[in-house]
């Protein structure tokens, strides 16, 4: 892997065989990402999109970062990560905070932490949701992020883009984002619309909220292909079991199928059940 500014570029370890079920998104992604991938030649005589974008929606923990690294490693190519979380605007040295954290309280603590520090200007835009990789509170600084991040995914291509919360720069606009997240959406496009520029970059964005997403964004040619990732199904359930526990010590008498039926198991999603499993090798 080599070190960039933003961390390391790799190919993920995550293969298939960590993930339970959904292998029609399996199926898609490999006709849509990794066979062009694999094959240019046939892909370009199929008409293939040479720069789809996706969409993965739907509940927590159901494995959207999961698929993402596992389609990277099928297809051998390099990934970067974009965890976008919920800062709070105070320039360069911004403060990340994760979004369970969020509270009044901490609104006010840093209000006035900003304030004593004379960067009480930063308090006028509130609350943004920007990825702190992007943050800059120069105009035109959030922007040049984004865009060397499409030209770095761009020198090292075939590489995968996976946007982590993409809902948070890409809210409708005048809406929740205020004016940051407003450019940085308009940017987003401008690189997603990157004709051919973008060959060889491919675009995976993951969101808990696909309804406050601008739908500029979501048109084809940009996040076109909109993909459900659903919190398990009791079948589901028990592939995720299976591997998760795949390398670990298993005694022949436990039996993942009735563990998954189990009631105390009826809603939890893979991130629970991964929680569980760990938790069961510990005892
Ligand atoms: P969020 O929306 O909160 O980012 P997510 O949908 O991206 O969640 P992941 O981060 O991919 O969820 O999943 C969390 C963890 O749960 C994974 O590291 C994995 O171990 C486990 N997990 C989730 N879904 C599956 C699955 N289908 N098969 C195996 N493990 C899974």
């Amino acid at each position: 892997p080599c070190l960039t500014r933003e961390g390391f570029l790799s190919i993920p370890n995550v293969t298939w065989d960590d993930v339970g079920g959904l292998d029609s998104l399996r199926r898609e992604f490999y006709n849509n990402i990794v066979a062009p991938i694999i094959c240019p030649d046939l892909a370009k005589k199929f008409g293939v999109d040479s720069k789809p974008g996706f969409l993965l929606y739907g509940p927590p923990g159901c494995g959207k970062t999961l698929i993402a690294q596992a389609v990277a490693n099928e297809a051998g190519a390099n990934f970067i990560h974009i965890k976008v979380c919920q800062v709070f605007e105070q320039g360069p040295g911004c403060v990340v905070i994760s979004r369970p954290l969020r509270s009044i309280a901490l609104c006010l603590v840093e209000s006035v932490l900003l304030f004593r520090s004379g960067l009480w200007h930063n308090l006028l835009p509130a609350y943004h949701c920007i990825c702190p990789e992007l943050l800059n509170k120069y105009v035109g600084e959030s922007e040049l992020a984004l865009r060397s991040i499409f030209s770095r995914a761009r020198t090292c291509s075939p590489c995968i883009l996976f946007f982590d919360e993409i809902d948070a720069i890409t809210t409708k606009h005048g809406k929740e984002g205020g004016l940051v997240v407003d450019r940085l959406l308009t940017q987003l496009l401008i690189e997603l619309d990157g004709g051919d520029q973008r060959k060889g970059v491919y675009v995976i964005a993951a969101t808990n909220r696909p309804k406050v997403m601008d739908k500029a964004i979501l048109r084809p040619g940009r996040l076109g292909t909109h993909m459900y990732v659903p919190p398990p199904n009791q079948e589901e359930r028990e592939m995720i079991l299976k591997a998760l526990s795949r390398n670990k010590p298993l005694d022949a008498s436990v039996n993942l199928g009735a563990i998954a039926r189990s009631k105390a198991c009826a809603n939890l999603n893979g991130a629970d059940l991964k929680r569980m499993v760990r938790f069961s090798f510990l005892l």
